[in-house]
């Protein structure tokens, strides 16, 4: 699953295609939607798959705004937060075990889900949290870093516009 981002016409090889899993996709267009409101928006749907975009003036001013961005520091010290917010997410009850750590249920008998972790082994516990009973956030799945940003950007530059798909 993820976002297939087309260029509608592409200056350079880089231009023609730039893709992120969902998971990568979610806080790189947050942070463009909030960091630049007024350039994102004549693209409505960001987090969908319908084909939006911005044409190529506007790709064009969003390429320099982020290029502006990671030049200055910006793109990297909204990651540092990003990352320390998620951190300070409270780790969620494993919805497997519902937080005891073995699973009795059919399947987890069946594969010896139901004996607590053997820490020695490996063995044992829940498999959706290892034994432990809790898992991270699902925030915890959506990375954001600069190198994402900074291929995005470049991306965008050469796109001469672009799609979401
Ligand atoms: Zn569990």
């Amino acid at each position: 699953m993820g976002m297939d981002v087309i260029g509608k016409d592409p200056i350079s090889e880089v231009g023609r295609y730039f893709r992120n899993n969902v998971w990568w996709w979610r806080p790189l267009a947050t942070y463009i939607v909030q960091e630049h409101t007024l350039l994102a928006v004549g693209c409505s749907h960001w987090q969908s798959n319908s084909g939006d975009g911005l044409n190529a003036e506007q790709s064009q001013a969003l390429a320099d705004a982020l290029d502006a961005d990671l030049a200055s520091g910006k793109v990297a010290q909204w990651a540092a937060e990003y990352a320390a917010e998620v951190a300070a997410l409270p780790r969620e009850t494993c919805w497997l075990c519902e937080g005891t750590g073995v699973r009795t249920d059919d399947i987890g008998v069946q594969h010896g889900f139901n004996k607590p972790r053997d820490p020695e082994t490996g063995r044992g516990g829940c498999n959706g949290c290892s034994g432990i009973g809790t898992t991270e956030p699902p925030a915890a799945s959506y990375p954001f870093d600069v190198d994402n940003v900074r291929e995005f950007a470049t991306f965008v530059r050469a796109s001469g516009g672009f799609e979401i798909w």
